[in-house]
């Protein structure tokens, strides 16, 4: 049997390369190792409470994404008003991140040296250093206590990493460009804001959005758009091989062996198994890559059908790591969209671990739990119990472009030459949020369609 194209792994990459490529009918396959497809997203209905596992929100801020959300019928839920507040743990006390200009001036986050460092960012010669860290460039730029208590915490939620070890160039490319092009972030950012030749399609905000029954919702709505026999869920790989038509793929499915030809083999799967793929290669002295930087995460779901805390108000609470507060974040996902939680109740969603904080004091679920009773206590103003209370563990859950990312990049390169077809995709490259995973699978669809 053959087929144009397989894909492995049917989490957001994957499914949206999927549905790309059956719009421009492109004959494929997608495999995937799980009982079910979505990867990280997963909505979840309990006690009266809607909450995710994986990512909680979707910045739906590139075209692609809007352009795909019109075809599939999906309607953004846009957040609460409030949600523009997004809280930072300093002295221990919460501090709302500046939205305006006054309170930028006004807010007790950052020194005035750096304040004043900020009025003259425009005017600071710029630099270009490949391999700078992202937080050797905000200190040269910006300063330490915006590094400390702003971009810091906004990349432990994001990558839950350290910007200490990821490279401004590869984790934050638009951030970088900037610099690059306009010699500084301001007067870059201006310029895009202004610039009439970047069409955004009507539905692009720069807002964190959900869908009408969670994110999951988009999952579903792919693969409803699918031929229902294109997918296979529980296979496991034996092998794939390189051969004068193409490439092989045998996997068991249901306990019988099945295989196909194709002249496309698409890895979309987890970096962190990205190694373990690369080992069902049948060809002698298939080169692994060196091993992805990951992060660990632990996620918290918690719940209060009455809730009798510190006011829920904003998007949520950041804990930067010089506070030394024991865990990443705390999202309220209640509070930024409705129907989360009973009426009075509240949603949580807390975050631990990352590149800075072990998590070998979390090991057990009645360890997480004190863990965020503690928190509970002494940050939210609640010594309840919580009525939901549930743990997601993500092992390498989030690689991180480090300074070994350029040598992953070019042992991916030299894989796709010697065996041609092979594409390895999924976000061990060009990005982690979910708009970087539906821009990636898109622009490839598009490009096979034009090389098939
Ligand atoms: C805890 C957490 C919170 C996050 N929060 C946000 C957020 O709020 N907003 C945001 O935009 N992004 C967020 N992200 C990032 C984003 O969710 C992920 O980058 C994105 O969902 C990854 O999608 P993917 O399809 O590339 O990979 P995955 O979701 O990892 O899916 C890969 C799939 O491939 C399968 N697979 C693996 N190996 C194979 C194989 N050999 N053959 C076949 N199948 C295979 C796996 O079973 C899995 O189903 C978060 C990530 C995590 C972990």
């Amino acid at each position: 049997m053959k087929t144009e194209v397989v894909i492995l792994g049917a989490g957001a990459t994957g499914l949206t390369l999927a549905y790309e490529l059956h719009k421009r009918k492109i004959p494929f396959a997608l495999l995937e190792t799980s009982s079910r497809t979505g990867g990280v997203i997963e909505t979840h209905r309990e006690n009266k409470f809607v909450f995710e596992s994986g990512p909680n929100t979707l910045q739906l801020n590139r075209n692609e994404v809007g352009v795909l959300f019109e075809e599939l019928g999906l309607q953004p839920v846009l957040p609460s008003e409030n949600a523009k507040y997004r809280y930072i743990l300093k002295n221990g006390r919460w501090c709302a991140l500046p939205s305006s200009p006054l309170s930028l001036v006004t807010t007790r986050l950052f020194s005035v040296k750096d304040k004043l460092k900020l009025m003259v960012e425009p005017l600071r010669r710029s630099g270009h250093f490949e391999n700078e860290t992202l937080a050797a460039t905000v200190v040269r730029r910006l300063g330490q206590s915006f590094l400390d208590y702003a971009i810091d915490p906004f990349v432990s939620g994001i990558y839950a990493g350290d910007p200490n070890e990821l490279i401004t160039r590869v984790a934050f490319p638009r951030l970088y460009n900037l610099e690059k092009n306009y010699g500084s972030f301001i007067r870059g950012a201006i310029h895009k804001k202004f610039d009439k030749t970047n069409i955004k399609h009507p539905m692009v905000t720069n807002k964190s959005i959900t869908l009408s029954g969670g994110l999951e919702t988009l999952i579903k709505t792919l693969e409803q758009k699918l031929p229902a026999k294109s997918i296979h869920r529980n296979i496991k790989l034996k092998r794939w091989k390189h051969n004068k038509n193409g490439l092989s793929i045998e996997w068991i499915e249901n306990k019988r062996a099945h295989s196909l030809q194709t002249n496309h083999l698409v890895y979309c799967g987890s970096s962190a198994r990205i190694n373990d793929f690369l080992r069902t290669g049948a060809l002698r002295g298939t080169e692994l890559l060196s091993e992805p930087t990951t992060a660990n995460v632990i996620q918290v779901s918690v719940g209060f059908h009455q809730w009798q805390g510190k006011k829920l108000d904003g998007f949520g609470l950041l804990a930067p790591s010089i506070e030394r507060a024991g865990f990443l974040g705390v999202l309220f996902p209640s509070a930024i969209f409705s129907g989360r939680a009973p009426e009075n109740g509240a949603l949580l969603s807390f975050f631990f671990g990352g590149r800075r904080n072990p998590l070998d004091e979390l090991e057990s679920d009645t360890l997480v739990l004190k863990s965020v009773q503690k928190i509970l206590a002494q940050h939210f103003e609640t010594n309840k119990k919580p009525d939901l209370f549930r743990v997601f563990r993500y092992q390498g859950g989030i690689p991180q472009y480090d300074i070994g990312f350029d040598l992953i990049a070019q042992g991916i390169e030299r894989l796709q030459n010697k065996f041609p077809g092979l594409h390895i995709k999924g976000n061990i490259r060009d990005g982690i949020g979910l708009p970087d995973r539906i821009v990636q699978a898109v622009q490839f669809a598009e490009q096979l369609a034009q090389s098939t």
